[in-house]
């Protein structure tokens, strides 16, 4: 429902989680942030609120400069911890707004697989993770994926290894790009971003983007590079 990434100068798990609560007002039933710390991914889940988020954060902190969060509003699989985002499958971990709707078949597909939680959106991760031990780079392997999945989604890839990079994608479900000095968003829209910046670019519908701590390579659908326009908010808004 509600989606947030981060590549910072500072610990990125606060940020998350404060940008998480200015998208609380579109409803959720649990919530999660993972992270890179020393190149290793880390999440944490919880169901309910965001203080049950945070208060699992204070005894169990997560450390990282670079990171995402979301806020679930299950459609797929009951609201449990196991089905809280992110998802994770060996070096990629995944948050979603939407719905993939052909998850079935590519569950199918990637039989084999161990399934962790019910929801559309961990076939995602599988996918990603299967195209990587095919030996592609995280970025060639996100977009493989993306290119499989129907129905409406927004979508950020964080990976194991990449400190400087998460690719963020949108079809059907707006993603907002922010930037910083130094710093880079993502969010599922520019209020999450307001207190961290003012300059957004939105997603036009099926863009992609790497988005790295330098800026945000934007493609088209069909991997044309593209500019998107910089739109002002207001800070703090
Ligand atoms: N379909 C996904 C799920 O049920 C994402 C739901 C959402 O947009 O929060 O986990």
């Amino acid at each position: 429902c509600g989606i947030v990434g981060i590549l910072g100068t500072h610990e990125v798990a606060p940020l998350i989680l404060e940008a998480l609560k200015r998208l609380e007002y579109r409803g959720y039933d649990s919530a999660g942030i993972a992270t890179l710390q020393d190149g290793h991914l880390d999440r944490r889940r919880a169901v309910g609120k965001l203080i049950n988020l945070s208060d699992r954060l204070v005894h169990e902190p997560l450390p990282g400069k670079a990171g995402i969060g979301h806020t679930r509003w299950a459609t797929h699989g009951a609201p449990t911890e196991a089905n809280a985002h992110p998802h994770q499958t060996g070096p990629v971990a995944v948050v979603h707004n939407g719905i993939i709707e052909n998850y079935r078949g590519l569950r199918a597909e990637l039989s084999g697989s161990n399934f962790e939680s019910e929801t559309d959106t961990e076939t995602v991760a599988h996918l990603c993770a299967r195209f990587m031990a095919q030996g592609m780079d995280p970025r060639a392997a996100a977009v493989a994926t993306i290119a499989r999945l129907e129905g409406a989604f927004a979508l950020c890839f964080l990976f194991h290894g990449e400190e400087d990079l998460i690719i963020a994608a949108r079809k059907g479900s707006p993603l907002a790009i922010g930037h910083g000095e130094g710093e880079m968003f993502v969010g599922s829209d520019a209020i999450a971003l307001a207190p961290m910046t003012e300059k957004i670019t939105y997603l036009d519908e099926g863009d992609y983007a790497f988005v790295t701590r330098a800026g945000a390579e934007v493609f088209a659908a069909d991997g044309t590079a593209v500019t998107r326009p910089l739109a002002r908010i207001e800070r703090g808004a």
